[in-house]
């Protein structure tokens, strides 16, 4: 057969088809190129960054014998009784005043409860890490940010004005998500659920939490660069941000102009509402970048989830059991796209 005659018979098969033929026809290498053209190297760069800030918490820890003690207290911060407390409040909630009424073991349901399984097991050690490198990073080659001074402020003062910062840094972490296609990799998972509930907080790919936890030790370390935030602070500003998920109509009243609520975070849920409501605990960063979109009590609940679903939902008939279907949605990323 010419060269010809090849091409013009390659002209009619799926592109696919055609690829294997040419990386067969390259032989292991084109096997290979093939192979690494199918991933994502964009994501594997985030995967890069995270194990460096990773190992950076790791190395100083052990050289500071504190590697065990800091992650116990992480655990104690981040599934404390509380927030434990509140899931299952809020799972009671909603099963009296539903946003939308749907069964129990409904799989969106069933898929973010996986998802709470693997932020115990990973996320929470991944996110104390990251929180303790980030921090030994920032300090280490750029110690200038310390404001020293507010040493002298009284705590009543300067924790709040903290946390604030903090969140603040979450926005512009969440707002970077939306805003970059690398990061918007990691953060659709999270975005995917058509079935919103309270367990929907945990549902995020572990990578996804880097940017914001780089971002939000900037203010700590700057604030507080000698003093720890009381681990309450911290645990109450996740159940501020667990909340939010919730299968519920609440719009909090006045307070909900100044803290995200269910109803307002359900907007940002919306397929085609994505740009507004990037708040995490406050809404006053919306507020000033003019992305705020507050709901009233007497709007309809839509739907929620990703137009044309680029991430495997659990929704989809032909989807495949839990788990192994979270495997797929945590590989998603780093599949190369088009
Ligand atoms: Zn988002
Ligand atoms: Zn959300």
């Amino acid at each position: 057969m010419s060269a010809s005659q090849v091409q013009a018979l390659d002209d009619r098969l799926p592109p696919a088809v055609t690829g294997q033929r040419r990386a067969a026809a390259g032989g292991p290498t084109g096997v290979w190129l093939a192979w690494w053209r199918r991933l994502s190297l964009s994501s594997f760069a985030v995967a890069g960054v995270t194990a460096a800030v990773l190992w950076v918490a790791v190395t100083d820890l052990l050289r500071q014998g504190r590697l065990e003690t800091v992650l116990s207290a992480g655990r104690a911060e981040l599934a404390a009784p509380l927030l434990v407390a509140l899931v299952v409040v809020t799972g009671i909630c909603e099963r009296i005043w539903p946003a939308e009424r749907r069964a129990v073991l409904a799989r969106g349901h069933v898929q973010d409860a996986c998802f709470v399984a693997l932020h115990a097991i990973v996320v929470i050690p991944l996110m104390t890490l990251l929180s303790v490198g980030a921090a030994a990073l920032i300090s280490g080659h750029a110690a200038w940010i310390e404001m020293r001074w507010t040493q002298h402020w009284p705590g009543w003062l300067l924790v709040p004005v903290t946390v604030v910062a903090m969140d603040g840094a979450n926005w512009l972490a969440h707002y970077a998500d939306h805003r970059f296609g690398l990061l918007w990799r990691f953060h659709a998972l999270h975005h995917s659920q058509e079935e919103l509930s309270v367990l929907t907080s945990f549902r995020a790919h572990p990578l996804m939490h880097t940017t914001g936890f780089l971002l939000a030790a900037v203010p700590v370390v700057a604030l507080m660069p000698d003093r720890p935030i009381a681990p309450v602070v911290i645990t109450i500003y996740v159940c501020l941000g667990t909340l939010q998920h919730a299968n519920l109509r609440w719009t909090f009243g006045p307070a909900g102009r100044v803290l995200v609520s269910p109803a307002y975070h359900r907007l940002h849920h919306a397929p085609d509402t994505q740009r507004v409501n990037l708040g995490v605990v406050l809404t006053i960063w919306d507020v000033l970048a003019g992305r705020a979109r507050f709901p009233s009590r007497g709007d309809g609940v839509g739907p929620t989830g990703l137009d044309g679903r680029p991430v495997p939902v659990e929704q989809d008939a032909s989807a495949a059991p839990a788990l192994l279907l979270m495997a797929g949605q945590l590989i998603e990323p780093f599949r190369a796209q088009g």
